[in-house]
């Protein structure tokens, strides 16, 4: 196993890591920047590090200042957690120049799915169902650019290669506007991605978004744990996120999860990840991977009972798999509200003092979150505090619980979203299961 692992990020993820590693027998560094010396992971690691200034770019960006806390303090490997430099292949490349294993996949990986051109070419090749599209960026003919529009059909889709956080995208409707919308994209992807590729998909009106996580050993191991339903969204950030998806089959995922295991074999991958989809009219049409543990991993551990971050520490340590794919059975359901300080109403951030806080309990109830009493949430990061997990037998048990621990969970100091995921719990048609993506926006009136 590995000797002591250093922890590169904060929050709810940095201790859910440092809960994992401690379980392994594993040493922790915790390093943080000047606002989060209070962090709940930082005093309980056996070693933690200041390094640097609140801004993300003093202190959990800054690639140099990491590498340097890994050295002082002897650790073997480094987790990135999620967000951050998780999926930034320089990292990754430096990390492992410098001596150091990156726990998660090899940087060339990360390049290759960071690219959503690549990304989308090597799962088609490995058998992956995409999105019907352009095969390949833009060029400037727009003869050529037309003619590959109509072949896929109205509306269509332009998306740069390098964007990311749901920008660097424009819906086509008719003809007329292709020839504008595919140089007004590329001209936006050169400025805020530095890379002014683009391509073309077809549009999907009404998808739901489904995932497929899954675990790959890099030694030729690869398994899938079925799929999450995160279509509860906003500005396409997702809300509640549930496991297994309401109305998917036995037969369709494996199917779907068998594609995305031999997609991990056939390009090497190592680590966790996670294969996004939209879902429409019974198709699954894969939009892009992430290299990474996600936030929402905790309800594939709820209905698989695999720890995704120990399998993670397993997999670096350069362990092959200690599950195979007939072990993988999956049970019940599981729920996740993601709990923001900020405005119900107005999306607001909330940052500040917790003057009272109060966790929720009982059978199939999961909290993970960093907050105490007394804690003050900095206004520097992200303004997600907690992730309240249930687990039922059923989806209505698991939403039954999620109604009652709602009600059982106490921030008081500052504004937090708990009363719109109320909402979202005594909403009908979410009860029903599988509203789309658009579902929350129109539901909140802003779409
Ligand atoms: P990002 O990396 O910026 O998150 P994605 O490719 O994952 O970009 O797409 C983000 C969101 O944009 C999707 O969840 C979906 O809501 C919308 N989207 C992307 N591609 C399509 C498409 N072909 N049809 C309909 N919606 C799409």
């Amino acid at each position: 196993m590995l000797d002591k692992v250093l922890i590169a990020n904060r929050g709810e993820i940095a201790l859910r890591i440092l809960r994992a590693c401690k379980e392994l027998g594993i040493k922790t560094v915790a390093v943080h920047s000047t606002a989060d010396k209070n962090l709940k992971h930082v005093l309980l690691a056996d070693e933690s590090i200041c390094i640097g200034k609140a801004s993300a770019t003093e202190s959990y960006l800054n690639i140099p200042r990491i590498i340097a806390a890994a050295e002082v303090t002897n650790s073997i490997a480094i987790h990135p957690g999620y967000g951050f430099l998780a999926e930034n292949a320089a990292f990754a490349e430096a990390v492992e120049k410098s001596g150091f294993i990156f726990i998660g996949p090899k940087a060339e990986t990360i390049n290759l799915m960071g690219d959503k051109v690549s990304a989308i070419n090597s799962m088609k090749k490995a058998g992956v169902p995409c999105v019907p599209g352009s095969d390949g960026p833009l060029s400037d003919d727009a003869e050529k650019n037309r003619a590959i529009a109509k072949r896929i059909g109205y509306p269509i889709i332009v998306k740069a290669a390098g964007g990311g956080g749901g920008r660097g995208m424009r819906v086509v409707r008719s003809e007329d506007e292709l020839v504008k919308a595919i140089e007004t994209t590329q001209a936006e992807a050169g400025a805020a991605f530095g890379n002014p590729v683009v391509y073309m998909e077809k549009f999907l009106e009404n998808p739901r978004h489904v995932e497929i996580q899954v675990l790959a050993d890099g030694q030729g191991n690869a398994i899938h744990l079925g799929e999450r339903d995160c279509s509860m969204q906003r500005r396409h950030q997702k809300v509640v996120e549930e496991a297994p998806a309401p109305g998917i089959s036995d037969q369709m995922r494996a199917k779907i999860g068998d594609r995305c295991r031999r997609a991990c074999i056939e390009i090497g991958y190592r680590g966790a990840g996670t294969f996004e989809f939209l879902y429409e009219n019974g198709e699954f049409y894969f939009i892009e991977m992430n290299t990474r543990i996600q936030v929402e991993h905790p309800v594939s551990e709820m209905i698989t009972g695999v720890d995704l971050i120990k399998e993670q520490l397993r997999i670096a340590a350069g362990q092959p798999l200690s599950i195979d794919q007939s072990q993988i059975q999956i049970r019940g359901h599981a729920i996740e509200c993601r709990i923001n300080a900020e405005d119900p109403k107005s999306f607001i951030p909330s940052p500040g003092p917790i003057d009272m806080f109060h966790a929720p309990g009982g059978l199939g109830i999961r909290w993970e979150s960093h907050i105490y009493s007394g804690y003050v949430v900095p206004p520097y990061y992200d303004s997600m505090i907690g992730k309240l997990i249930t687990y039922g037998e059923s989806r209505d048990e698991a939403i039954a619980r999620m109604r009652h621990a709602l009600d059982e969970l106490v921030v008081e100091g500052i504004k937090t979203n708990i009363p719109l995921q109320r909402d979202i719990m005594a909403d009908e048609n979410f009860f029903a299961g599988g509203t789309n993506i658009h579902y929350l926006e129109k539901k909140l009136g802003i779409a």
